[in-house]
């Protein structure tokens, strides 16, 4: 297969064929985000994808999934996307998922209709990175969407009834506003109540924006006691119904999984232990994204 500079999925998507229609992200903004800064944003000539999509047809004998990248393929046309959904259903009869990442503006701009065209061609999962649900964080680390509009998009995907996936970032306020981001976090997830929630945990990489205001002493990181403590505060005021919840990434410092709210009892008094403990952490050198 080719590729061009450095390819990110979901872990979720770990076995699936990843397939370019974009390279890098139209936003590119993030200041905690590194991933697509060595990428100038281009959107990849159909027939470009569709060669790559022959050959691994040629080299994979069975693919069960398909993943869209680049940062935010969902940007695509939907009469384009709709193409390529109908390629991949010719190509591999026997591929039983296809998910795509798409950013808040992404999906706010799709009308209802373009979004379930692409239902009906295919697209059954989206990853949406929500980050945080504090206005005031999001702001801070330029994400580009206001919590409303992050809500909003959510919300939409879930009406239309494609699989919502969403990423939370545990430490991105850092200790000042540590509680805000627990509370405003588990507000909008309440409301979006996605089909699966992923809680990463903040890495902060040389290069970006964030370094220099770690470096700075503009912001204060968590200490790994004090991200079990937030993430304790987030499910205690999370509110969903039939959510997977992980928090078992190679950024996080204790691996969490339940279903919620069925699970939150048990969730919680997992995280008292952690707490009341305060060891058995992940070191800080293994941590990765
Ligand atoms: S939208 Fe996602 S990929 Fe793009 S800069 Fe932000 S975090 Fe990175």
């Amino acid at each position: 297969m080719r590729y061009e500079g450095a390819v990110y999925r979901p872990p979720s998507e770990a076995y699936s064929l990843i397939i370019q229609v974009t390279l890098g992200c139209s936003h590119n903004e993030c200041t905690f985000c590194n991933m697509f800064k060595d990428k100038k944003f281009k959107i990849r000539k159909l027939e470009d994808i569709f060669e790559d999509l022959s050959m691994a047809r040629e080299y994979y004998k069975i693919v069960k999934r398909v993943f869209l990248a680049d940062g935010d393929a969902l940007i695509l046309k939907t009469d384009d996307l709709e193409k390529i959904l109908v390629k991949i259903k010719e190509l591999f009869p026997e591929c039983e998922r296809i998910g795509i990442y798409g950013t808040p503006q992404d999906i706010l701009r799709k009308s209802k209709e373009d979004l379930i065209k692409l239902k009906n061609k295919g697209l059954d999962i989206i990853y949406l990175g929500v980050e945080s649900g504090s206005d005031e964080i999001l702001k801070d680390v330029n994400k580009g969407a206001t919590a409303k509009e992050i809500t909003e998009a959510g919300k939409k995907i879930m009406d239309i009834g494609i699989l919502l996936s969403v990423t939370l970032i545990s430490g991105l306020g850092g200790k000042e506003k540590w509680k805000i981001h627990a509370e405003e976090s588990a507000k909008v997830i309440s409301e979006i109540n996605p089909n699966y929630l992923g809680l990463l945990t903040l890495i902060v990489e040389p290069g970006t924006p964030m370094y220099d205001k770690v470096n700075n002493g503009e912001l204060e990181l968590l200490s790994p006691m004090e991200v079990m403590v937030e993430t304790r505060e987030f499910i205690k005021n999370l509110n969903v119904k039939n959510c997977v919840f992980r928090s078992n990434h190679a950024s996080n410092y204790a691996p969490l999984s339940a279903n919620l709210n069925e699970e939150k009892e048990r969730i919680l008094a997992q995280l008292d232990n952690l707490i009341e403990n305060g060891n058995g952490f992940r070191n800080e050198y293994f941590r990765r994204l």
